[in-house]
């Protein structure tokens, strides 16, 4: 059996504490990976402490011309909200498609981005949106939070409070869903914001990443022709036993040209 010590703080600030002071204690949101992973003795941490019961850390809000998402919002939430739905209709999409709906009433949006899966959905919402990462630190922008396979910038015991998004013109997301898990094998984020063109990818290579040639391209002319002869290079890509890097890049080829014909 594992032996644990189990934490439940009502603020940020006693969570902080608690993860500063303890040095093998990690933080929990729905347990969605942290449990298996422990299952799996793959972790095995002194003290759990659980931002379940922490209030400011959950639910979706306006702040001035921004749609600000708690950690421990609920991807089931995000899903069904109707401020996201009205502003970030794509996000709201995105959620939607992450797992069944187990996984949806449990995971979060803070533990998914903390947990930087190269297959999570999030990370090209994230970045394709162009979004903020809050912390009880400090605020970090998307471009520079995920910086590789399960990695992030958070420093150790820093903690995600929220997500905050600006709304695109228009956006959408495509995705090429694992069959069993529902986890990305390619997932492809196109966002609009005046000229400005951001394409995000994830599931296809060890972190999520920008397709520079393709933001390019669409910035000079917003139109599925223009992906026309814009490919990414498979040397960069993920092969496992899901899909091969050539398939992957010829499915983000695929993905991201009807991401912009959605929003053409
Ligand atoms: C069967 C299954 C199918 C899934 N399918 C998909 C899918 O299709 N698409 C997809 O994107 N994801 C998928 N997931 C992942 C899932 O959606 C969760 O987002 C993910 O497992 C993280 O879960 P969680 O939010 O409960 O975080 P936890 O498991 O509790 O935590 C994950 C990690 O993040 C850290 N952490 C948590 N919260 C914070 C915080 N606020 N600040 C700092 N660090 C924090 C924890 O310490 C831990 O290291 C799937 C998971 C399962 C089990």
């Amino acid at each position: 059996m594992l032996d644990f010590t189990y934490h439940r703080p009502a603020s940020v600030a006693d969570a902080a504490k608690i993860v500063g002071e303890i040095e093998d204690a990690k933080l929990m949101a729905g347990g969605m990976t942290l449990i298996p992973t422990m299952k799996q003795r793959l972790a095995s941490p002194s003290d759990i402490v659980d931002l379940g019961r922490i209030p400011e850390l959950k639910g979706i809000r306006r702040d001035g011309a921004d749609l600000v998402i708690g950690a421990m919002t609920r991807h089931a939430d995000v899903a069904s909200s109707a401020l996201v739905r009205e502003a970030i209709p794509a996000l709201a999409s995105l959620a939607g498609q992450i797992g069944d709906p187990a996984v949806r009433h449990r995971g979060t949006i803070g533990g998914s981005i903390s947990n930087a899966d190269p297959a999570a959905d999030y990370p090209a919402g994230v970045v394709g949106l162009d979004a903020v990462v809050e912390t009880n630190q400090r605020q970090i922008a998307a471009d520079d939070f995920f910086t590789g396979l399960f990695d992030t910038a958070l420093e150790p015991g820093e903690i995600v409070t929220g997500v905050r998004f600006r709304a695109p013109d228009a956006a959408n997301y495509q995705k090429l869903r694992h069959p069993a898990s529902g986890y990305a094998v390619v997932g492809v984020m196109v966002a609009r914001f005046g000229s400005n063109i951001r394409v995000a990818i994830t599931g296809a290579g060890p972190s999520v990443f920008r397709a520079m040639e393709m933001e390019a391209a669409l910035s000079a002319k917003f139109a599925v022709e223009s992906l026309a002869g814009v490919s990414i290079d498979a040397a960069d890509l993920l092969s496992d036993m899901h899909a091969s890097a050539d398939y992957r890049a010829h499915v983000v080829g695929v993905l991201a040209k009807r991401a912009v014909a959605a929003i053409s």
